[in-house]
């Protein structure tokens, strides 16, 4: 039994990943502040299950000021899921609140992993907001990441600390470029789980500029499946991973495949582009399928299905 650490546990991502780990067995202590980015009684119910299976701890507090070279005594594995995440509010004031989660965050838990001795991996939740508007799609590691919202700069930065601090101290790091995530638990302030509920509450479902923007979503269940593969291939410490969910598709197709699961015509509204969204964003995934063996397995059709099923539970 391995004992592990998952920042961000009570978080859309942690709780997942911190579930699959409690069910192989592992001992997991998660950690989170709960903070208020969105309702904290949504990540209270995210973890509240959890808590029934042998081997779970929660340690409620903001990872800036914890003890952290007690915590990683005989740590096995960090999974860094922890982060203030948002594209479009990362303007203006709120840009402390990224550069402390994303980036001061991040730094303590290196310094403190420099001297963990029994650290075998740290996986950092990366994102493609990193690559911004890219020109090459789909976007490969190699291309030079041009960020185009302050969110994309913090997760940016983030990603250069956790190479430097595995170029000068042997951190055993590994980061990965998660591309749009969505399923159950999806935070209220992504598209599908805004869309969802909309179209429950017999509301125009809103969305950003004339709807031709591509994207590619990940389903949650294949992001977790990259995370316990990067922390268990030999060959991906001090690398970086896309992790997309296979294909790329036209925001209007998406709602025509929406449409279908919920059965009824959807109202849309369509309202001003926002700043900092990328136009495009598609994954190219071949290197996490070589030194990974990463192979997305859930189809939207299947995971949009599976969000909303897990929306209508809610209401
Ligand atoms: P989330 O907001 O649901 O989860 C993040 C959790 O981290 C929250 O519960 C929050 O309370 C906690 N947290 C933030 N700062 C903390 C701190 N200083 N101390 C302790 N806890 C803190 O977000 P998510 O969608 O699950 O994202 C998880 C990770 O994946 C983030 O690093 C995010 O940047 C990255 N990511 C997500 C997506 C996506 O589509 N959801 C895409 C790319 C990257």
């Amino acid at each position: 039994m391995a004992k592990i650490i998952v920042t961000g546990a009570a978080g859309f991502i942690g709780s997942h990943l911190a579930e699959t780990l409690l069910q192989q067995g592992e001992e997991v202590i998660g950690i989170d502040e709960l903070n208020d980015y969105y309702d904290p009684m949504l990540k209270r119910k995210n973890v509240a299950h959890l808590h029934q299976l042998p081997g779970f701890t929660l340690i409620e507090g903001d990872m800036q000021f914890l003890d952290w070279q007690q915590l990683l005594k005989d740590v096995d594995v960090v999974y860094h899921q922890a982060a203030q995440a948002g594209v479009r509010a990362s303007w203006g004031k709120a840009f402390r609140s990224y550069t402390e989660r994303n980036i001061n965050a991040t730094q303590v838990l290196l310094e403190a992993a420099k001297d963990a001795k029994d650290l075998k991996r740290l996986v950092f939740a990366s994102s493609s907001s990193v690559y911004g508007d890219a020109e090459t799609l789909p976007t490969h590691e190699e291309i030079c990441p041009q960020p185009v919202s302050p969110y994309g700069i913090t997760k940016l930065a983030a990603e250069f600390l956790c190479e430097l601090y595995h170029k000068n101290f042997g951190v055993p790091c590994v980061a990965l470029r998660y591309f749009t995530v969505y399923g159950p638990k999806q935070r209220p302030d992504m598209a599908f789980n805004k869309f969802f509920k909309s179209i429950l509450q017999d509301e125009a479902i809103p969305i950003y500029g004339d709807g031709q923007q591509t994207r590619e979503f990940t389903f949650v269940s294949d992001i977790i499946a990259a995370n316990l593969a990067a922390a268990s291939a030999p060959q991906a410490v001090g690398e970086i991973f896309n992790i997309g969910g296979g294909s790329r598709v036209v925001l209007a197709e998406v709602l025509d495949t929406i449409e279908e699961i919920v059965g009824k015509k959807i109202k849309k509204n369509h309202i001003e582009k926002a700043m900092g969204d990328a136009r495009h964003t598609a994954a190219d995934v071949s290197k996490a399928q070589k030194f990974l063996g990463y192979q997305p397995q859930v189809s939207l059709r299947e995971g949009l299905t599976q969000e909303w099923q897990w929306i209508k539970s809610l209401y």
